[in-house]
């Protein structure tokens, strides 16, 4: 089944059952300061839980298109590592405004898997929030789940928050076992994060608001956000295990073997490029461009990842910017706006290309020869320092290098550097915030959001008409 058809079965299930069709936000939230990038299909409908907006309908459904490489869900370090992490990705959701909750939740989820779908049931696995003894109850006793099929998980992975404020509570979500073959345990078991199983729908029973001094004071009415992953869904329905088999990306991953010549379809760099054309172009689709602050600076990072990715394989051209006719290839009928939208991004991706070949060059050669000088196996922090700061060489490319080639970093050594440069810093406000988000995205802290990036997200919309 190809993603195309697995969407319109969703939307089709979900509007069967009294749900309205909502088109999806863009991936700039331009009203909201807390949030980097569309994280969830719950987004634009925050406000609604937080019951300061009203809708004519209770239920509603969405293909959301969704950008997780920076803030609270960050993904970008695990592309290219998981079976099932991408910096763009779909999420199915059904929504329910103060109308069902759990027992429904529950019901439609497992309905739309193993019937509509024709999943079987016993390659499914549950989770609930430790304490939720209700919605165990429902899994056990009125779906009829197995109960060695159930597990309890606390904070981390029960607990859905889209930021560090906004609209929260427990989740309950739905695993698949991709079978013997792949190495890991169930969830909660020490090595679930194998990708044996993988979790494919997290259905969150909203019931608070966390705000901006950490405390949770109860949403008017119970609520349910669900999300699910288009490409995780379709790598079962087509019999693979990794997201990456996938027809889609299949087509993504021979197009980048095209344009940089690499033949080795297995590599790892064919995916983070496959994974990076998609979140770049749909990011400059929705109206943002490369710059070195706020939501353009994040752009810039994935483009220049991507790029890396290129160089790695030994591509001496521009290749990421030719890519686009294959993603409007595969995506374009679903998302008309980015066909729509091809000249502008491949532009854009070009412009960047050239400027960053340019700084890849000068950097690579300087790390190397640090490389080549260092006696143990830990890359100074000064170095890392030096290279970011001097040559406008990232310290995620750094880290990169430095993961292939078995090093470590100086991490310490780096942040204190990185410190004192935002102590110099501190009169130039715009210069403070690159440093901050920086370190935001190496996860060093979180994002915590600023005005000026809303702000700029519709600077860059009224240019563009
Ligand atoms: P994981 O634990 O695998 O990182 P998550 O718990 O962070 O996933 P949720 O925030 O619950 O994910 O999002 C809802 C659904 O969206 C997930 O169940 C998954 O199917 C999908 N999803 C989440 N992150 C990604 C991603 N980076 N790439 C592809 N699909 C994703
Ligand atoms: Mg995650
Ligand atoms: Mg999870
Ligand atoms: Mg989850």
């Amino acid at each position: 089944m190809k993603t195309s058809e697995i969407r319109r079965r969703f939307l089709e299930f979900f509007e069967k059952h009294e749900h309205r069709v909502v088109p999806a936000g863009s991936l700039v939230p331009g009203d909201d300061p807390t949030l980097l990038f569309t994280n969830a299909g719950m987004n634009q409908f925050k406000d609604v839980f937080l019951g300061t907006d009203r809708r004519d309908y209770s239920r509603a459904t969405t293909a959301q298109r969704c950008v997780r490489a920076g803030g609270k869900h960050n993904d970008l370090e695990n592309v290219g590592y998981t079976a099932r992490h991408h910096t763009f990705f779909e999420m199915l959701g059904n929504f329910s405004f103060g109308d069902y909750f759990k027992q429904d939740a529950i019901r439609f989820a497992w309905t739309f898997l193993t019937e509509e779908l024709g999943l079987p049931k016993e390659k499914l696995w549950v989770t609930v929030y430790q304490d939720d003894d209700e919605a165990a109850d429902i899994w056990i006793n009125d779906i009829g789940v197995d109960p060695n099929r159930l597990s309890r998980l606390g904070d981390k992975d029960n607990f859905w928050m889209m930021g560090d404020t906004g609209p929260c509570g427990p989740c309950s979500e739905i695993f698949y076992d991709h079978g013997e073959e792949v190495p890991g345990g169930p969830p909660g078991s020490p090595d679930d994060d194998l990708d044996r199983y993988i979790e494919i729908w997290n259905l969150v029973f909203m019931q608070f608001d966390t705000l901006a001094d950490g405390s949770r004071v109860p949403l008017p009415k119970p609520s349910v956000d669900t999300g699910m992953g288009l490409e995780r869904l379709a790598a079962i329905l087509q019999g693979v295990h990794s997201n990456y088999e996938i027809d889609l990306f299949q087509a993504l991953i021979r197009a980048a073997m095209r344009v940089t010549g690499c033949t080795d379809i297995e590599n790892r760099s064919l995916r983070v490029i496959a994974d990076h054309i998609r979140s770049t172009a749909f990011l400059i689709a929705d109206g943002v461009i490369p710059s070195n602050e706020g939501r353009g600076y994040v752009l810039r990072r994935i483009i220049r990842r991507a790029v890396r990715h290129g160089y790695k394989l030994g591509c001496q051209d521009l290749f990421l910017f030719k890519l686009v006719d294959d993603l409007v290839d595969q995506m374009g009928e679903a998302y008309p706006e980015l066909a729509e939208q091809a000249d502008h991004v491949r532009k854009v991706l070009k412009i960047e290309e050239e400027q960053f070949a340019r700084t890849l060059e000068n950097g690579m050669t300087i790390l190397e020869q640090g490389i080549a000088d260092i006696e143990g196996n830990v890359i100074p922090g000064e170095l890392v320092f030096k290279l970011y700061d001097t040559y406008g060489f990232p310290a995620d490319l750094t880290a990169d290098v430095a993961r292939e080639k078995g090093l470590d970093i100086d991490q310490d050594g780096f942040e204190s550097r990185m410190a004192e440069q935002r102590k110099r810093a501190q009169s130039a406000n715009k210069f403070k915030m690159d440093r901050d988000l920086d370190l935001a995205l190496d996860g060093a802290t979180n994002f915590l959001g600023y005005e000026t990036l809303a702000a700029e997200g519709q600077v860059i919309r009224l240019l563009r008409g």
